[in-house]
């Protein structure tokens, strides 16, 4: 296990040498230098003109649209270091399953995560919708494409029976972490090419939730 630098520009030297545990232990780092203001020092010029020729990312990072959880915010991360895919409640639409195929398949990214968040609006709309005519009721005529997929998790969460509102956090948060997790199933399932590399040694799929209150990123 080497330790990489977070100033360097991710060459693809970099990128082959480095193992999946590698990349996690810099997200995991970048994380803690986020929570305590002590962002690394970068010279975002001087990497924009070393990456203009291209770029070889470590990481493909699913995670939710809110303000709150950029990926390369909450890592510390530089220029050309992860590709980034954002949606409402990070689930996973063709789209994004063809752009992460493209970030490992062919740009060698050797981690993927899936990130979810604490107090976020899509896993809690969701929640607070089950079993109700969510367009009709928010007059968003596409809101189910975002709802629906979340469903699944409020409905593997059996622990609760008292309060299944979104006003309850534990069990909010609870269903974010099943999300997550069922999410990295809909991916391992609808891409062979993630699915095989996923079960090979140089490589990761990992889910983890942002925590919103107090900037710590958690692996699931
Ligand atoms: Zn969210």
């Amino acid at each position: 296990m080497s330790e990489l630098d977070p100033c360097q520009v991710v060459t693809k030297d970099i990128q082959n040498d480095a193992s999946p545990d590698d990349i996690l232990a810099l997200l995991t780092a970048g994380n803690q230098r986020f929570r305590y203001n002590n962002m690394a020092s970068r010279k975002h010029s001087d990497d924009v003109v070393a990456t203009a020729g291209g770029q070889a990312p470590l990481a493909v990072v699913l995670a939710c649209m809110d303000s709150r959880v950029g990926p390369e915010v909450i890592f510390d991360a530089g220029v050309g270091d992860i590709f980034s895919i954002r949606v409402a409640g990070n689930i996973v639409s063709s789209e994004a399953l063809g752009s992460m195929e493209y970030g490992c398949g062919v740009a060698g990214s050797k981690v993927v995560i899936v990130i979810g968040h604490t107090r976020c609006g899509a896993v809690n709309a969701t929640i607070d919708l089950m079993g109700k005519d969510a367009v009709g009721e928010t007059g968003l005529g596409n809101i189910a494409s975002v709802t629906g997929p979340i469903g699944r998790a409020v409905e593997q969460e059996t622990s609760e029976s008292d309060d299944r509102s979104s006003q309850n956090e534990d069990f909010s948060i609870r269903v974010t972490e099943l999300n997550v997790l069922q999410t990295i199933k809909d991916i391992r399932e609808k891409s062979s090419v993630i699915d095989k590399l996923a079960s090979g040694d140089d490589f990761k799929i990992v889910g983890a939730v942002y925590d919103v209150r107090n900037g710590e990123v958690r692996f699931l």
